[in-house]
Parts: structure tokens; C-alpha cells; sequence
């Protein structure tokens, strides 16, 4: 599909969606999407799959799309990964985007690289910056590699579209305005488009998830600092007083102190909370990529040279185990 690439234009973003509720990382990518497209000079794109979708093609407007394109259909209700890929593909072909977004979530990971290979072209994974080279338009998507010690920036030269997955919460997502206008436009979901090999039985949630960081507002997380797993008691009590999740750095699920689905960072889960309490966390580059974004960050730890305190806005230098106890007093006035 690679004729010219100046035939390509505009951001295509893949919204996702569960039962007509669209995933809020569509929302992030639109944000980011709006951006790289003013760079270019361009317009927005939405592309939606699955059935019964005219209000979330309007909310898809409301948030940031120039144009909204559907594809509506009984046989596109659940998620089957080679129709959805199927119907994605040519829709792109159709459509000639420059750039395609995705959630890096379970399902745009198992979509988007089906619909690159049929596209020939090429896919960069969970991106965490996305940006347009000014000097020749080429999206720069930056991503880390080599375990986590360097970021790796990776275009995509000579094939169109250039597609990246993104991590939930990088990004910021875009404000709702009633009064955009877009267009929305159908396309058409052919029978040669269903794989009639693959059926869809259910959707069986994990019950490993305990806690879901991703939405908090307030997450505190503990670190090898707390000695441990009984300890993780005061992270709680901070937690709830402030009614926030309990979040953890790596040596913490690694030692079994607390699940996985509590682990922040690289190889754990992205947040961007309004507050961020890291306590006895040292500042990892691997545990910052997953909280940097967040609003505000308060850390406590005892050694004032911890890199944790060069992203910090409010710092504590102490012994958790004397500050949390303080802190836990003075919420406890404040609520009286
Ligand atoms: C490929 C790869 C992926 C990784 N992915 C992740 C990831 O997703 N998330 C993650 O977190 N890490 C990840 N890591 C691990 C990461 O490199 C760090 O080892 C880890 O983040 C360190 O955790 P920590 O800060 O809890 O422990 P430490 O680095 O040991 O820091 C403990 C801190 O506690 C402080 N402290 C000790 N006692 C007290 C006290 N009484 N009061 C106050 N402060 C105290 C110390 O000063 C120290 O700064 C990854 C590593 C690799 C190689």
C-alpha cells in the first residue's frame, strides 16, 4: 500500500469500545492526536467498530474528531481480533490516514499488529511521547527499550501509515465541547470481512485485577523502603484516609508483599493521578515511567539524594515510618 506517501493524510485515531462505551484512552488519544495533527497541518479521524453506534460517534465529535467514521454491524458486536482486523484495514485503505493511534490495551494490542502486517507497514508498541519531526513531518514515537534503560525513538520512513499504540494515562484526555461539529460517515462491513472461523463465547473478567490504578485519583505506593509486607498497613491507612488506591514498586510484588495488578511502572500499570505518594520508593527510572505524569507528587524518603526527588513537587526527606504516622494525625484533624 506503500504507492506515494503524500496520498496519506490526516490522524486516524481507533476508538475502542465495550458495549458502546468508549475505553478513555481514546479520549487521550484524540488529545495527542489534535496535537500531532495541528503540527501537520491536518484533520482528525475517529474510527469505530461494533453495533448500535450513532451516540458514541456524536461523542466522538464532542471530544476532538473532525470526522467520525463507523462501522456498524451485528457481526462486529464482540470483539473477534481477524474481523476486527479485517474491517480496520481496509477501512485505512479507504481512508489513507497518515497516522493511526491505539490504546496499547489488551485489545489494541491483539488488533493493531494484525492490521499493520496486512497493511506492510510498520508498528511501534506502547509508546510513551509521540511527536512530528520538524524537519521532514515524520512521527516520531518514542518508546522504551532495552529493559527500560534507554527511550528509543522509531519512525516509520518509507510506508504509510505510520501506527503506534499508546499506554493508557500518558496522555491527557480531551475535554468534552457540545458545541463541535463533525461529520460522521459509514462504512460499509462486507461479508467478506467476518471470520466466520472464530466465534465469540463470553467475556471472562480477571479476577486477579484487585484494584484498578489506572481510574484513581489518589494513588499512595510503597517501595522496598517499608521493610516489609506488614508494614504495607501504613500505605493502606494513608490510602484510605486520603481515600486513594494503594499503589507498589517492583521489589514489592516481586517479594509477593502485594498482587501485580498494584505495580506501577514500566512493566506494571500507567497512572496519572491528581496525587502521587510515592513512600520509600527511590525514583527507578522504570517505576517514574509509569507515574510521571501525575498532577502533583509527594515523596517521602529518608536519603535526600533518592532521584525520586528530582520529579518530586513536595518532598520529605524522613523516616516513613515517624512522617506517615504525622500525616495520618494531621488528615485526621483536617477531618474532624
Ligand atoms: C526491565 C525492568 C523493568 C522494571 N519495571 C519496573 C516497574 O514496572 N516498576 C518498578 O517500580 N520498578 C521496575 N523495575 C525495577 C526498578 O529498576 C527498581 O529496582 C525499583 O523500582 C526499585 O524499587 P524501590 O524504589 O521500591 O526500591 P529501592 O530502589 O531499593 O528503594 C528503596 C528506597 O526506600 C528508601 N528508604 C528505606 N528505608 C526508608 C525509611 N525508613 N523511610 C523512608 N525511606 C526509606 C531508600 O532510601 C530507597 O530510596 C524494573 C527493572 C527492570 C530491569
Amino acid at each position: 500500500m506503500n504507492e506515494n506517501l503524500s496520498d496519506y493524510k490526516g490522524v486516524l485515531v481507533f476508538a475502542e469500545q465495550r458495549n458502546g462505551h468508549i475505553e478513555s484512552v481514546t479520549y487521550e488519544l484524540l488529545n495527542k492526536g489534535r496535537e500531532l495533527a495541528d503540527k501537520r497541518k491536518t484533520f482528525v479521524m475517529a474510527a469505530i467498530l461494533g453495533n448500535d453506534l450513532k451516540d458514541s460517534a456524536k461523542n466522538l465529535i464532542i471530544r476532538g474528531a473532525d470526522k467520525v467514521i463507523t462501522a456498524d454491524s451485528e457481526k462486529l458486536k464482540d470483539f473477534i481480533d481477524t474481523t476486527y482486523a479485517n474491517v480496520l484495514s481496509d477501512l485505512i485503505l479507504k481512508y489513507k490516514p497518515e497516522i493511526v493511534l491505539a490504546g496499547s490495551t489488551n485489545l489494541g494490542r491483539s488488533l493493531l499488529p494484525r492490521v499493520a502486517a496486512k497493511l506492510k507497514t510498520g508498528l511501534t508498541a506502547d509508546c510513551t511521547e509521540l511527536d512530528i519531526d520538524p524537519a521532514d513531518g515524520k512521527l516520531l514515537q518514542t518508546r522504551p527499550a532495552a529493559g527500560g534503560s534507554i527511550m528509543a525513538t522509531i519512525v516509520t520512513p518509507n510506508s504509510r501509515p505510520q501506527m503506534s499504540t499508546v499506554r493508557h494515562k500518558v496522555f491527557k484526555e480531551t475535554t468534552a465541547d457540545e458545541s463541535r461539529k463533525g461529520e460522521i460517515e459509514i462504512f460499509e462491513v462486507k461479508e467478506s470481512h467476518i471470520d466466520v472461523r472464530t466465534r465469540y463465547l463470553g467475556f471472562k473478567k480477571d479476577e486477579t485485577q484487585t484494584v484498578n490504578l489506572s481510574d484513581a485519583d489518589v494513588i499512595v505506593s510503597g517501595g522496598r523502603g517499608l521493610k516489609q509486607a506488614d508494614n504495607f498497613k501504613l500505605v493502606q491507612s494513608l490510602a484510605d484516609a486520603l481515600n486513594g488506591a494503594v499503589g507498589a514498586s517492583r521489589p514489592v510484588i516481586d517479594d509477593g508483599w502485594m498482587p501485580f495488578s498494584h505495580q506501577v511502572g514500566q512493566t506494571g500499570k500507567t497512572v496519572s493521578p491528581k496525587i502521587y505518594v510515592a513512600l520509600g520508593i527511590s525514583g527507578a527510572i522504570q517505576h517514574i515511567a509509569g507515574m510521571k505524569s501525575s498532577d502533583v507528587i509527594v515523596a517521602v524518603n529518608r536519603d535526600e539524594n533518592a532521584p525520586i526527588f528530582q520529579i518530586a513537587d513536595y518532598g520529605i526527606v524522613g523516616d516513613l515510618f515517624e512522617v506517615v504516622p504525622l500525616l495520618l494525625e494531621k488528615l485526621k484533624e483536617i477531618d474532624k
